[in-house]
């Protein structure tokens, strides 16, 4: 069987999305791990074997959508619940979140700050961090989880108030 897109003769992948069958230069590759901090990810991005096609429609616009998201995210201030100052807050999430599982404390706050940014806040407060060991048979090991409010904060205003 040929190749749908570009009629090479020898095929070695069938497109997950749209089921074309496809040769060596047409098949494009997404790990589910590229979309990691991602909340209820699109069914589309459970697919891992893509056409050029399917990959270029509908996977590189998630993969720019999650670049900008994690940029955000490295900007998102983050305070602790020991936090003392000022936050002149702006607006509120209804709820925390919550991440689990995380192999260090920098990867739990990093994906508190990714679900923040990704619901367009600036900040999150009240943040906490827990470390809990886990004892294997041959080594010991650790995961943390983690919470906060995602929050809008003025960033101008915190900025002054954090200088004095
Ligand atoms: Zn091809
Ligand atoms: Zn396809």
């Amino acid at each position: 069987m040929s190749c749908d897109l570009c009629k090479t003769p020898k095929t070695i992948r069938t497109c997950e999305e749209c089921g074309k069958e496809i040769c060596k230069q047409c098949v494009r590759y997404s790990e589910r791990e590229a979309f990691r901090f991602l909340p209820n990810p699109s069914p589309v991005l459970q697919n891992q074997i893509f056409c050029y096609d399917c990959f270029t429609d509908k996977v590189e616009p998630e993969i720019e959508k999650y670049q900008r998201t994690l940029a955000a995210a490295k900007e998102v201030i983050y305070l602790t619940k020991n936090y003392k100052g000022i936050i002149p807050t702006l607006r509120k999430a209804k709820f925390p979140v919550q991440v689990h599982k995380h192999v260090d404390r920098r990867d739990a706050i990093m994906h508190m700050a990714f679900l923040a940014a990704h619901e367009d806040y600036n900040a999150i407060i009240q943040a906490d961090t827990v470390q809990k060991q886990l004892r294997n048979e041959a080594y010991q090991t650790s995961e943390w989880s983690g919470s906060g409010l995602p929050v809008v904060i003025d960033i101008k205003k915190f900025e002054r108030l954090s200088e004095d």
